[in-house]
């Protein structure tokens, strides 16, 4: 449980331990997308929905 509860706030990525970058691309849905810097990870808050999407390995 404290576990899952750290990795969603975290803010680095899960494989290469880097600091995630943040960029706001989606100003109309205030959607802020969190990327490592190396494309391991993405991770996408949708204050609307309060919810995470987390994804590994985007190219
Ligand atoms: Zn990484």
């Amino acid at each position: 449980m404290l576990s899952f509860i750290k990795s969603l706030f975290t803010e680095k990525c899960p494989t290469c331990h880097k600091q995630l970058i943040t960029s706001k691309t989606n100003f109309l849905s205030n959607i802020v997308i969190k990327t490592c810097p190396e494309n391991h990870f993405k991770k996408e808050f949708h204050p609307a929905l309060e919810t995470y999407i987390e994804s590994k390995r985007i190219s």
